[in-house]
């Protein structure tokens, strides 16, 4: 996991083009409707024309495009609110910088004040919610508020206010994604800073959209976050039990891990499988009667659908008085929280004009790769030839016919020549405290293959905290800031597990420090999105055996893995590809009721399940990939889990090519923030893409049938 502030104002990746007057008189009408305007779109008008000529007779006709484009942008966003037309024309003559060494000192003033106020609001973020996050005992009900404060939330609207906003509007141009693919890979370094420095102006939402939306984000997370089933009192046609009393999961999440411990259960394993993916469906078709959820004080018969009070008592309290036991489903409510996500996403569209749809947001801005490419990706592994070989595969090693629920097989993970208590012992003596760790961070790093003077500076960039939770890493956000390595330390000292995320969090930590400091612009800091960043982390994850000094993984533990990554990919992209289709069908019935919304999930997940997968599991209409709760409550996020394994595996090829970690990752790290296949080319002479996954899952086939 990656901790990084997230704020609009730093997250905001944008295209906005004004081309044609249609669209300028059609915004401009917009904000008029909106809004009494002291300054009339015929006044803007007028001064604009004005404002050029002169522009152009001080600065000369090489200006020209510059002033057209900076002139649009300031007028597309300017509001009544930001004053008559006289402030308007003051602004421009004041902060239009007409020549190359104006314009050199106004980007630089930008790149360093701007990382001076992103690194001392990541401070502050950091040490506000150092009590929730470290070890240091107990968090207080303020210590809470602290760390849910973000100092950050109210940037943008200063910026526009004070208008710093339109200073960077009002030189430095806007730009699509199309644009930013197709020319960007010709652009100077220089002109990629200016283009992210420019996207973080790109919007301007009002802030009770932003409210609304943060309502409804939250008004659903709450709906999932309560949403658990007490497994005990799952009976069948026999009023046997099959789950231990008091075992209480949260769907999709327990329920599906559930699933994929049962794989090593020979005896009942099978049975609780089933009964949890008929759970499963009564939740997506919303069938569930409305008194079992979160509820250990009734019995409950998936398949009958009978609910009865509980005969056995594993409840933390007593049952209510009031509870009435009855089949009554739950009302749809699944499909009224998705479409109240929707409709608040909703509110944010006129005030992104050439990203007009969330769709849109998430891949134009967001991923910065097409949504048709995407899908094509997605398409093109769950359409592999390899997926009925590997299919052939689990079926010999499980010793019968695939179900559905088989989608979440977990048994390609090999055995270790250590028990999990030899390693913890290993590392126990090892790292008995936070400070042992941190100082054998440079030998570590040697061991990866990073020069020794290398290994040192990187090492002095990173502080180790004794966290909380299980770990986490959290950058830094300015050059005069360390990256913080958040490890968890029992009593006893680290244990293996708690090893294997350090090593994890340090990739992080190590990404964050070379792609901060050896960037050759601040504004470029960082990777193109949260994929890569936990790409490179997996390479360090792969290797925590050789740095405890023992035996690497062997090829056919290798290829196991590979096997169960590529299973992984196919299963998640066929949930990205229901969560696509459905974000499209909302957009196209926005007066969807929760109902009809229902049936076309049900509609969708049937479809998506006999194209890929019907032809191998043996059975049609299956709506299981409906289940994940992100579709719910994550606004389109889970395209982001395949295209993380397709990137992971890219990374990780070109790693092993290569043979050596260190340079390349020092090499990969400081390319920055570009786009996603930009820095894909740069770090392995290809764009996104499966090849990767697809060539190495037919390598690891090979591998496991050489083996009897
Ligand atoms: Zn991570």
């Amino acid at each position: 996991m990656r901790f990084r502030r997230t704020s609009t104002l730093f997250t905001i990746a944008c295209a906005l083009f004004i081309s044609s007057l249609v669209q300028e008189e059609r915004l401009m009408a917009q904000s008029s409707v909106l809004v009494p305007a002291p300054i009339t779109p015929a006044q803007m008008k007028d001064s604009m024309v004005k404002l050029a000529a002169e522009l152009l007779a001080k600065y000369g006709e090489g200006q020209k495009p510059r002033i057209r484009t900076g002139l649009h942008q300031v007028m597309e966003f300017w509001r009544p609110e930001d004053g008559d037309t006289a402030a308007f024309e003051d602004f421009v003559r004041a902060n239009f910088a007409g020549d190359q060494p104006s314009l050199d000192t106004l980007f630089d003033r930008f790149q360093r004040l701007l990382e001076q106020l992103d690194g001392h609001m990541h401070e502050i973020a950091r040490e506000f919610r150092n009590q929730q996050d470290l070890d240091l005992g107990p968090v207080r009900p303020y210590d809470e508020v602290f760390g849910g404060y973000d100092p950050s939330a109210h940037v943008l609207d200063d910026f526009f206010q004070n208008k710093l906003a339109f200073t960077v509007l009002l030189n430095f141009p806007l730009t699509t994604l199309e644009e930013r693919i197709n020319e960007g890979p010709k652009w100077t370094r220089r002109q990629w800073a200016e283009t992210r420095l420019a996207q973080r102006f790109a919007k301007r939402i009002p802030a009770e959209v932003n409210l609304a939306i943060a309502r409804a984000a939250s008004e659903s997370d709450n709906y999932i976050a309560g949403y658990n089933i007490w497994m005990h009192h799952l009976v069948d046609d026999k009023s046997q039990r099959l789950f231990p009393p008091k075992m209480r999961l949260l769907s999709h999440w327990n329920l599906r891990d559930e699933i994929k411990a049962d794989y090593a259960d020979q005896q009942n394993g099978l049975a609780k499988q089933r009964m949890i993916q008929q759970v499963m469906e009564r939740i997506i078709t919303q069938t569930i009667p409305q008194v079992v959820i979160e509820n250990p004080h009734v019995d409950w018969n998936p398949i009958t659908n009978d609910v009865k009070p509980a005969a056995e008592n594993d409840a933390p309290s007593a049952a209510p008085a009031n509870l009435k036991i009855t089949t009554a489903p739950e009302p749809c409510t699944r499909y009224a929280m998705l479409l109240k996500t929707y409709r608040a996403a909703r509110l944010a569209d006129p005030y992104s004009p050439t990203a007009p749809t969330l769709i849109e947001r998430r891949f134009n801005e967001d991923r910065e790769i097409p949504e048709e490419r995407l899908q094509a990706m997605l398409e093109q592994v769950l359409s592999s030839p390899l997926v009925p070989q590997v299919a052939k595969l689990i079926e010999s090693r499980l010793g019968r016919p695939l179900q559905p629920f088989d989608i979440w097989y977990s048994g390609f993970r090999p055995g270790s020549k250590y028990t999990e208590a030899e390693l913890d012992e290993m590392v126990a003596t090892k790292y008995p405290s936070a400070e042992a760790y941190r100082q054998d961070i440079p030998n570590l790093l040697k061991k990866l293959g990073f020069a020794s003077d290398r290994a040192q500076s990187i090492a002095a960039h990173i502080i180790v905290d004794p966290a909380r939770g299980s770990g986490h890493a959290m950058g830094a956000e300015m050059r005069s800031e360390k990256a913080h390595l958040r490890t968890r330390i029992e009593k006893s000292g680290m244990n293996y597990k708690g090893f294997n995320i350090a090593v994890h969090e340090m990739g992080h930590n190590v990404e964050q420090t070379l792609s901060l400091n050896d960037v050759d612009f601040t504004l470029l800091q960082g990777v193109p999105n949260t994929a890569f960043t936990e790409a490179l982390a997996f390479v360090f994850q792969g290797q925590d055996m050789a740095l405890l000094g023992l035996a690497a993984p062997d090829t056919q533990t290798e290829a196991l893995k590979t096997l169960n990554d590529f299973w992984g990919t196919y299963e998640i992209a066929g949930v990205a590809l229901v969560d696509m289709a459905v974000w499209h069908w909302m957009y196209d019935h926005p007066e969807a009721t929760p109902e009809e919304l229902r049936a076309a999930t049900l509609e969708i997940a049937k479809d998506k399940w006999n194209r890929f997968f019907a032809p191998i599991f043996g059975k049609k209409d299956v709506v299981l990939l409906a289940v994940y709760s992100h579709m719910i409550d994550s606004f389109l996020y889970l395209p982001d889990y395949p295209i993380g394994h397709l990137i992971a595996f890219q990374i990780e090829e070109q790693v092993k090519k290569t043979g050596s970690i260190g340079p390349e990752f020092e090499r990969m790290a400081k390319m920055g923030r570009v786009t996603p296949d930009l820095w894909m080319e740069h770090a392995t002479g290809k764009p996104v893409g499966a090849e990767a996954l697809l060539s190495a899952t037919e390598e690891a086939l090979k591998q496991t049938e050489a083996k009897p």
